[in-house]
């Protein structure tokens, strides 16, 4: 059973994924339209068995607290981050769960390295962290408005253009240092069309329930589409390796991103496979102490052990 399920997740996910090495040409190489062969209707219920899946996984992570996870999501504006989050966690513990937002950095965050503010937010063994936006803003929108670059007050003879790749080296080697240390870095682009998010944004104004979602620099970053296209390509094409690949995640359809997110996330842990803690024979001993005990206080009339009584065999 375990075995069929995890090799649909593989299945699906597995067009996804941005081969290591690989040249992405977003526009070209990913449609936001995708969604498998699947409908609306068996995707819902594919959801709701992919989120008590990472319930039941969760809980044995946290159990075996050995390992980590850290789910980056990345999109555009109105790519559905929030939505998909919420949808995604929602049959999981919270207290094995950390959502940290990265906005425009603060100026505490600013007279640090610029990946000082997302090591503080990294996920304890145990715990799944997901970043809400992520590191890779460092090369995205950084990359596209260089004020923000201007601001961060790096020596000058550090800022020249090679600065790009030179991120995208440190931030493969600080996710191959977290991974060599039992914490899995797993990387979701939300995918969306420049229609898609036009209709999104009218739905946001059009709405006054919605409107509270919609800034007027929403549209201003729109207007740099192309600037975007091409810094996410490069920074897929750069910093997909075999350690902490990214999935370019197709997000024009609601429901098909959140599947595929879970999926993503699903197969992660499956692979990780945390088991429960086997208590040892010292432990086991003091088990069996602490039950004579217990059971010499049983009022009359009642099981000694009650749960064993409602629990023959
Ligand atoms: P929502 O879906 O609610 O709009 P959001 O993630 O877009 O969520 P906002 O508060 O609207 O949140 O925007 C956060 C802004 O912070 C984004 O425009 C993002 O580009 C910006 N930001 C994030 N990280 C950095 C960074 N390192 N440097 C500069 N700007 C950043
Ligand atoms: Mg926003």
């Amino acid at each position: 059973m375990a075995d069929t399920r995890a090799e649909r997740i593989a299945r699906l996910i597995e067009p996804l994924r941005v081969r290591p090495g690989s040249r992405v040409d977003l526009g070209k190489d990913f449609d936001p339209r995708y969604k498998a062969d699947l409908r609306k209707q068996a995707g819902v219920e594919l959801l709701r068995a992919g989120v008590s899946l990472l319930a039941e996984y969760q809980e044995r992570l946290a159990a075996q607290s050995t390992f980590g996870v850290l789910l980056c999501l990345q999109a555009l504006d109105a790519g559905g981050k929030d939505g998909t989050i919420r949808h995604v966690m929602s049959g999981v513990n919270p207290q094995g769960v950390k959502v940290s937002s990265f906005k425009v950095p603060s100026s505490e965050e600013l007279d640090h390295d610029y990946l000082w503010r997302y090591a503080r937010r990294l996920p304890a063994r145990g715990d799944i962290a997901i970043f809400n936006r992520s590191h890779y803003e460092e090369v995205l929108v950084v990359r596209v408005h260089p004020e923000n670059l201007e601001r961060q007050r790096l020596p000058e003879h550090l800022r020249g253009p090679e600065i790009w790749d030179r991120r995208y080296r440190e931030i493969n080697n600080w996710e191959r240092y977290l991974t060599d240390n039992g914490f899995k870095v797993v990387k979701v682009f939300l995918n969306l069309s420049r229609e898609e998010q036009r209709v999104r944004f009218m739905k946001r104004i059009d709405l006054p329930e919605k409107n509270w979602k919609f800034s007027a620099a929403d549209v201003r970053e729109r207007r740099r589409w192309d600037d975007y296209q091409h810094a996410f390509s490069e920074m897929l094409s750069a910093t997909s390796t075999k350690w902490a690949p990214w999935y370019v995640v197709p997000a024009d359809r609601k429901w098909f991103a959140r599947i595929c997110t879970a999926a993503v996330l699903a197969h992660t842990l499956m692979d990780i496979d945390p088991q429960y803690p086997v208590v040892g024979e010292e432990a086991r001993e003091d088990l069996q102490v602490a039950r004579r005990e217990l059971e010499d206080e049983a009022p009359d009339g009642v099981p000694a052990d009650p749960y064993a009584a409602a629990h023959p065999g």
